[in-house]
């Protein structure tokens, strides 16, 4: 039951969406930004054909066919067992072997499930985790047969706590709505900790077995990260069944 999160690296995308240069590390800004870029993302103005070509290789590489969703922030589950079009959802399932679902991301958290015969990946920032879209994924994954307490998640990749900055009354409306998700900037400053909203939202559901990327794309230059270079390309968090 593999689940993966990829990296700026390994692609074909030109600056601003490209990846680390392998040889100097480092462009003259001082950031990993030149061709070699692995962009999933085909909604960020980057080129079709380095998508595609992106896509392909990732695809390639995992041996799998790779379902995409189009985002919206929302708490939309879709299940889906062949190969297709991305459907309008943030959170994909399955019970089908060898069908990898892809979310993107750069800073909001990829949010991967894994059971024995069923999995998921959800699309959580701050508007999708107090819509409830990690519940919802919970209960299309129950309605598979995983139940919660078969279940094996990942809160891959997002921006910490210390790095999300938030006026004070948005932090109030979403700590209403996903207790436990209130924190501080490392400057001190209203801050909301995605990590620890999901992970409570998955503990009150009864999934106990979670494991907590520490890595923030913010901070970490091999990763895409919206709130730090706006502009930017997106990479994915996949969960697939083996076939
Ligand atoms: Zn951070």
């Amino acid at each position: 039951m593999p689940v993966l999160v990829t990296t700026r690296a390994g692609g074909v995308s030109a600056p601003p969406f490209g990846g680390p240069d392998t040889a100097t590390g480092l462009d003259a800004a001082g950031r990993p930004d030149v061709v070699g870029g692995l962009n999933l993302g085909d909604h960020v103005g980057d080129d079709a054909d380095a998508v595609a070509a992106n896509r392909a290789r990732l695809a390639a590489r995992l041996g799998v066919p790779v379902r995409y969703m189009r985002q919206v922030h929302g708490r939309q589950v879709a299940l889906v067992r062949e190969p297709g079009p991305p459907p309008e959802a943030d959170a994909l399932v399955t019970d089908v072997p060898g069908l990898a679902l892809a979310v993107m991301v750069a800073d909001c958290a990829p949010v991967l499930f894994e059971a024995p015969t069923a999995v998921g990946v959800a699309h959580a920032g701050r508007v999708g985790m107090a819509e409830g879209v990690i519940g919802a994924t919970v209960e299309a994954l129950t309605d598979l047969g995983a139940r919660p307490d078969q279940l094996e998640v990942t809160i891959g990749p997002c921006v910490c706590a210390g790095c999300y900055e938030v006026p004070a009354p948005l932090r109030a409306e979403v700590e209403r709505l996903v207790p436990g998700s209130a924190a501080h900037t490392r400057q001190g400053s209203a801050a909301i900790d995605l990590r620890a909203g999901i992970l409570g939202q998955l503990t009150r559901m009864g999934v106990t077995r979670v494991a907590v990327s520490a890595r923030c794309p913010a901070e970490d230059f091999s990763l895409y990260s919206y709130r730090r270079d706006g502009r930017t390309g997106r990479f994915a968090g996949l969960a697939w069944l083996p076939s």
